[in-house]
């Protein structure tokens, strides 16, 4: 199976030379970043909490609908250049890259054969109207593609935030936007499982949290988010 996507980037690459998600210089078919750029990315201080993801645990303050969160990278410099590429669809080797440690950092921590689905946090009608595309999915994709678990971009949806937010105070936007995202699935494929919830960053967690409270109401028993990477001060 990984073979035929190997082969696909290599017949890719003869029309739309790979380059890389940071600099933007071409590297080789079957590279996701120049040796240079990888070298400057800052990995994340490994003593984050593994519960809420955050490098100041709230655990104990705040209700967490999620069970487990991993991060690999700070949302900075080369980190954020690559996330931004990747947002745009311009070049989608972050999304490979971390795709790759993802699924090794969930072998070590023993949760990927926990695993039943991959989803990832949804994006609007309006904007994927827009662009064709979500940046998060395309991470979840890439997931897939390195372990086989089933991957679906159907099990969550976000309705349109309107344009009326800044008249809203802080606690109506945040109501808001918690019932921004649904469960839009089939129970089936969620009831009783674990699903892999991904992300490109995770900020104070809010939005995976919203979509994890979504998940756990269909019936999911756990929720595993994984973000490539994570703000540094939050
Ligand atoms: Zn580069
Ligand atoms: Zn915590």
């Amino acid at each position: 199976m990984r073979s035929i996507y190997k082969l696909l980037d290599f017949i890719a690459d003869l029309f739309f030379p790979n380059r890389c998600p940071v600099c933007d210089g071409y590297i080789k078919y079957d590279e996701y970043i120049c040796e240079k750029c990888e070298k400057e990315l800052e990995y994340a201080d490994d003593s984050y909490c593994k519960r809420c993801g955050q490098l100041k645990c709230i655990c104990s303050s705040e209700t967490i609908y999620y069970d487990a969160a991993f991060s690999f990278i700070y949302y900075d410099g080369a980190g954020k250049k690559g996330i931004i590429s990747l947002k745009r669809a311009k070049a989608t080797g972050f999304a490979g890259l971390f795709a790759e440690k993802a699924v090794k950092l969930l072998k070590e921590n023993d949760l990927l054969s926990d695993i039943d689905i991959i989803t990832s946090v949804p994006v609007s009608k309006r904007k994927m109207r827009e662009t064709a595309y979500n940046h998060a999915h395309m991470f979840a994709k890439m997931i897939h593609r390195n372990c086989d678990i089933p991957v679906s971009g159907k099990l969550l949806s976000k309705t349109d935030e309107s344009l009326v937010q800044h008249e809203l105070s802080a606690e109506e936007r945040k109501q808001r936007a918690a019932k921004a995202y649904s469960f839009t699935g089939k129970e089936q494929s969620v009831k009783g499982k674990t699903v892999l919830l991904c992300d490109d960053i995770i900020t104070t967690g809010s939005t995976l949290n919203y979509c994890s409270k979504a998940l756990k109401e269909a019936g999911a028993d756990r929720v595993i988010c994984c973000t490539i990477a994570m703000t540094k001060f939050e």
